[in-house]
């Protein structure tokens, strides 16, 4: 994985020079753990972040060159057997340093969620989770559904819990969604360092944001890692999942590549499935009438050579956005359909690689990778969202809901048209009407609008009419004739759980229950389906602020803890109350219509069929974590097998 220690054998000159690379604030919180001197995190100014700009929360350059110093005499003594062992400071100090990183800008509520945070010693999962495992699990068994980023997850813990597992996976190899989406130019958009598991940080990321390859073998290194692997069944996909009442298990009925079946019967099912699975085509007349090679971003035709060829991209949304500069200049025109425009930010260094030198402070600088990922879920917690809120009262002419909306409307304005040459037709495309944050906003390095400013590129904005064998009609009469066309449409996300057939309590099935508007108590269970637990469910996902991973690893923590409840009280199923899950959700349906994806004017797939944003969670990330850190008995039905 590359997430651990090594030892310090390197001269001064080179730390010196590797120390250029570091982030100060980070460098001066691990040099209190270093040297055991708080003194180390006294600065007479707060650190302001300017985000996207100075990550050095304006250090001065004179303290900048004090604590480089003063980092590499305490690396020097660490080195050279003059030091203490590094340890972690008492909780005072740390709140002190906690404060001195984030500017001081920590509300007490905070305090808690950010020490766990921090990974420094023991967290209260893996606390849970050894408790648990000392317990014994009384032959709890738990099917989970998936191996993506939510399902190895999900199975570490039980491995650590001790809890008997089995993963089912419909396909050959772990990775979800970095399995499947191959397509050229796939990337992460958060950063590397704070998008992988807080329990398994990788000091050797190739890039700040790394490329698909570098994701999937993160993800197939834990799977191995964690001895996760063997539990998983590959070529298996879950075609039902039946709840028994009589027993409080669920049958879980699976099939094989060769068509065979068979039922599973286990006390929990975990659904880790992921939001963005089931490719979606646009209903557009002819479709299937296209004669040459077409297909979706997430089933990558790698075999369809596009050199010399004339292509169409439907969709300019996260996935088209990475792959279209990729292919631009190998096919031989593109043409790049695009109904609305991305909200694009400002990402200077998204494909940089981490120079080998800030990779040997994050190996050997103790306590350094962690401090640089508190400080990234810091810049995260909130990220852009006062910015994408509504003001009340606030009038405009729909284009932004609030006075910072209309701020980051304005600044990204101006920097989307600064990128464009003397095109007024491109000037006016290329800027969204909608409010920013009404759609995920694109990381962008200038990339894009370059390429859609290529001789060979053509941004078609009419409207798509039908699609025939050899290309495709746009509403202003114009025949678009190409050889290959490539779907970057999107995915059936409001379809959670689809196509697996679940079936709760009272014979009732989800899909009926739900009637295409998916919601879930905390994302994660649903009333009259005991036991079925849903790690990235509805409401779950985020726009501008943390990582999916961080939601999955609280949701699971969750999970155990309700598991631990279970063992505990004897009984063998709980389910959440209808009125506990209509309240919750009826809370997070509020504060979603007060968010830039929320409104009206904006349609996304963050909302389903009814308009409802069934996707994502409005609020910053401290209030996931504290609803996330223990089932409230009162929350549950608690039930028992009979007999
Ligand atoms: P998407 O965001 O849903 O984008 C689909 C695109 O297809 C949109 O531009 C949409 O236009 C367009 N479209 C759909 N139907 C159309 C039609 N009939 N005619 C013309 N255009 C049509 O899908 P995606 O790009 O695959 O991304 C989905 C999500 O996956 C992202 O939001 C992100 O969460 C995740 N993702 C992440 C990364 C990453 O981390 N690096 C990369 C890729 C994807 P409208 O906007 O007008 O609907």
């Amino acid at each position: 994985m590359g997430g651990g220690m090594e030892p310090i054998t390197e001269d001064d000159a080179f730390i010196a020079s590797a120390l250029e690379r570091a982030h100060l604030p980070s460098l001066m919180a691990a040099l209190v753990h270093i040297t055991g001197d708080a003194s180390h995190v006294n600065l007479d100014y707060p650190l302001v972040y300017e985000q996207l700009s100075d990550m050095q929360g304006g250090i001065r350059e004179a303290d900048r060159q004090r604590i480089r110093e003063r980092a590499l005499e305490a690396l020097r003594r660490l080195r050279d057997g003059e030091a203490r062992d590094p340890s972690v400071p008492p909780a005072d100090v740390l709140r002190r340093m906690i404060d001195v990183v984030t500017g001081g800008k920590v509300p007490e509520r905070y305090a808690p969620f950010l020490m766990d945070e921090l990974v420094l010693g023991e967290r209260t999962t893996d606390a849970l989770a050894s408790q648990l495992a000392q317990r014994g699990s009384d032959g709890f068994r738990v099917a989970i559904i998936g191996a993506g980023m939510s399902g190895i997850l999900a199975a570490y813990r039980m491995e650590q819990a001790g809890i008997d597992y089995v993963v089912l996976e419909k396909n050959d190899e772990v990775g979800g969604t970095w399995l499947e989406n191959t397509y050229p130019g796939c990337r992460v958009d958060s950063s590397n360092h704070f998008y992988c598991y807080s329990f398994a940080p990788n000091h050797e990321w190739p890039q700040f944001f790394s490329t698909q390859p570098e994701l999937l073998e993160y993800f197939r290194r834990c799977a191995d890692r964690f001895g996760v692997r063997e539990h998983i069944r590959f070529g298996t996909e879950v075609v039902e999942a039946r709840y028994d009442e009589a027993t409080c298990r669920w049958i879980v009925r699976v099939r094989a590549r060769d068509g065979g079946e068979e039922a599973l019967t286990v006390n929990a099912v975990i659904s880790a499935v992921g939001q963005l699975n089931r490719p979606r085509l646009p209903d557009i007349p002819g479709r299937e009438r296209f004669a040459g090679p077409a297909f979706h971003s997430a089933r990558w035709r790698h075999d369809v050579d596009l050199r010399g060829k004339r292509v169409a991209v439907i969709g300019t949304g996260a996935s088209a956005f990475q792959f279209v500069p990729e292919i631009a200049g190998a096919a031989e025109s593109l043409h790049v359909f695009q109904r609305t425009p991305p909200w694009l930010m400002p990402t200077p260094h998204y494909h940089h690689d981490v120079p080998d030198a800030l990779k040997w402070v994050f190996s050997h600088v103790p306590y350094y990778d962690r401090w640089y990922r508190f400080f990234l879920l810091w810049m995260s917690t909130e990220g852009a969202l006062p910015a994408v809120t509504a003001d009340e009262g606030f009038e405009g002419d729909g284009r932004s809901i609030g006075a910072a909306n209309e701020l980051a409307r304005k600044a990204m304005t101006a920097y989307i048209r600064s990128q464009i040459r003397d095109d007024p037709a491109l000037q006016s495309a290329a800027v969204p009407a909608y409010p920013p944050g009404g759609k995920r906003m694109l990381r962008d390095n200038g990339l894009w609008l370059s390429t859609l400013q290529r001789d060979d590129v053509h941004l078609v904005t009419e409207g798509i009419e039908s699609i025939d064998e050899r290309g495709l009609r746009t509403s202003d009469g114009h025949h678009h004739e190409v050889d290959v066309l490539i779907y970057g449409t999107g995915f059936h996300a409001s379809r959670f759980l689809d196509p697996i057939r679940i079936v709760g309590r009272g014979g009732v099935a989800l899909a009926d229950h739900w009637q295409g508007d998916a919601r879930a108590y905390l994302g994660v269970t649903v009333p009259r389906f005991p036991n079925l637990f849903c790690i990235y469910g509805p409401n779950t996902n985020i726009v501008v602020n943390g990582s999916i991973i961080f939601f999955s690893e609280c949701a699971v923590h969750y999970v155990l803890g309700c598991i631990a409840e279970l063992l505990e009280r004897g009984h063998g199923a709980l389910e959440v109350h209808q009125d506990v899950h209509d309240d919750y959700n009826a809370m997070i349906d509020g504060a979603n219509r007060q968010r830039a994806w929320g409104v009206p004017q904006v349609d996304s797939w963050y909302k389903n069929a009814r308009g409802r944003v069934s996707q994502n969670w409005p609020y910053p990330l401290v209030e996931y974590w504290e609803r996330t850190r223990a089932p409230a008995r009162d929350d549950f039905r608690w039930t028992s097998p009979r007999g």
